[in-house]
């Protein structure tokens, strides 16, 4: 056996040990009874640990380490780099520390949905503090040069800094603060249709699952189902799991969580089968990932081509409608105003949910705000950046489920992902100048095409910014994004 066919199945292993928590975590989110989470948290923690002993086993530094002198090709080459950044990583990082939080993060996790459901800050308050002194701990072992926030960034978006990001936000808000104002001065648009609800969950699972299939996800290799908060895993390339929820009286929370779901599960699916459990046939970071799953929702699904062609079958599921038109759905489901709830803004002021997270994050590994004035500081925040004040810890501090999983500096990977998504939309009406009336006439195929030939064949062959930039022709920046929010919103509210 060569070394790098021994490296190759030694990374396998940690692949299907991987694949095996992804099962056991979409079970705990959508199927495990609630007495079940202390032995679940025990399970992960153990999978856990295990890959740990696999990945800083001394045989795989010292294959590492021998690869770095040998021929090897492009993908090979890419495959050992990327097991080699994890590979630092996972050695500068205690056994007993990583056991500890995989072990806290499903505890924290009952405990953070608990205290969502009862709107009771202070049961989260002690798992929180927790969670950030073991992100704290991680980090300083990882290391940093400026910000420790840093250290917890590179997590997600692989060399992504505070010094990146701080300019690009606030450049973003000069753009994105004042459209939403004078958007807040128009006419708004009519939703009166909504009133005649309520949109059965039964109808809402149907539509969104046709969409899904549409669209081109195979459920011959996955599935969808209910959790509290939507999200896309599973055991890999070949099962995918996303989730969504349902609310009767607003049936596009549950169809464009779908969608965004399905554009996740999408890039997994066109993972190649012959790089399967190894990096060159894994996604390269979250920032590309959201890209794939805000551009089915947002550049697609709230198109009004796309509404030309799915509005007959939405009238049709839900009758009450009634002739509803093009014009009324496609202005009800851009509709921009500031609101609670991160997942359900519209696609203007969605990055100020992020930059408020952002904010918090960043001065809570700084020592800045203590874990039990957060419900202030976030009420704070919303009201500088939205306006709006939010009426209690459930629509506010305690919406997302990211702190109690101990992802911190995954945030910004959304907003990232919104930028991805515009660059590389302007590249697809550049090489495929019919696609608006193909998505009008429901044919996505061409599209999907794209991106499976652009961004999903090629998993981890390149770093994020390399990969988007080859793909779209143009360095990674917010110009592409802000074009599009200024186009498409100055003509849907009549802008100057
Ligand atoms: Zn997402």
């Amino acid at each position: 056996m060569s070394d790098y066919d021994d490296f190759i199945a030694r990374v396998k292993v940690l692949s299907t040990i991987e694949s095996i928590g992804g099962l056991l975590g979409w079970d705990q989110e959508t199927m495990m009874p609630p007495k079940g989470g202390a032995l679940r948290a025990e399970s992960l923690a153990f999978l856990s640990g295990l890959a740990h002993a696999r990945l800083v086993d001394p045989v795989m530094g010292e294959l590492l380490a021998k690869l770095g002198d040998a021929e090897l090709d492009e993908g090979e080459a890419a495959n050992v780099r990327e097991v080699r950044h994890a590979w630092e990583k996972a050695t500068k990082l205690p056994a007993e520390l990583v056991e500890e939080i995989a072990r806290h993060k499903s505890l924290a996790l009952q405990v953070w949905q608990e205290a969502r459901a009862e709107d009771d800050f202070a049961k989260f308050q002690p798992a929180l503090e927790k969670m950030v002194e073991l992100q704290c701990r991680a980090a300083e072992h990882y290391g940093y040069d400026d910000n420790i926030y840093d250290a917890m960034l590179d997590n997600y978006e692989p060399g992504m800094t505070v010094a990146q990001l701080d300019p690009l936000f606030a450049g973003l808000r000069e753009e994105i603060v004042p459209l939403v104002k004078a958007i807040g001065r128009c006419d708004q648009p009519d939703m009166s249709f909504m009133e005649r609800g309520p949109f059965p969950e039964a109808g809402q699972r149907e539509f969104s699952l046709r969409v899904a299939a549409a669209i081109g996800f195979d459920f011959d290799a996955g599935r969808m189902d209910t959790s509290t908060h939507p999200f896309c895993s599973g055991a890999g390339p070949r099962d995918v799991r996303f989730t969504t929820r349902y609310d009767e009286s607003f049936p596009f929370g549950c169809l464009y969580g779908v969608m965004h779901e399905t554009g996740h599960g999408l890039y997994e699916q066109g993972l190649l089968a012959e790089n399967e459990g190894t990096p060159l046939g894994k996604a390269v970071s979250l920032g590309v990932h959201e890209s794939q799953s805000r551009l089915w929702e947002n550049l697609v699904g709230r198109s009004r081509e796309f509404w030309e062609h799915w509005l007959p079958d939405f009238r049709e599921t839900f009758p009450h409608v009634g002739d509803l038109d093009l014009d009324t759905i496609h202005r009800a489901v851009n509709r921009v105003h500031p609101s609670l709830i991160r997942v359900e803004a519209d696609e203007a002021t969605y990055n100020l949910h992020i930059m408020l997270r952002y904010e918090v994050e960043k001065a809570l590994v700084n020592g800045e705000v203590p874990v039990g004035d957060l419900p202030q500081f976030w009420n704070s925040r919303m009201e500088k950046y939205l306006g709006i004040t939010p009426p209690n810890d459930t629509q506010g501090v305690l919406q997302d489920i990211h702190w109690s999983m101990g992802a911190i500096g995954y945030f910004p990977t959304y907003t990232l992902g919104n930028l991805y998504a515009a660059q590389l939309w302007e590249a697809t009406l550049r090489d495929l100048p019919d696609l608006s009336q193909q998505i009008a006439a429901g044919k996505t195929a061409p599209l999907l095409e794209w991106m499976r030939s652009h961004i999903h064949v090629h998993g981890s062959r390149w770093e994020p910014e390399e990969l988007v930039q080859r793909a779209s022709g143009v360095e990674p920046g917010a110009e592409a994004f802000v074009r599009y929010l200024k186009g498409k919103f100055g003509a849907l509210y009549g802008l100057a």
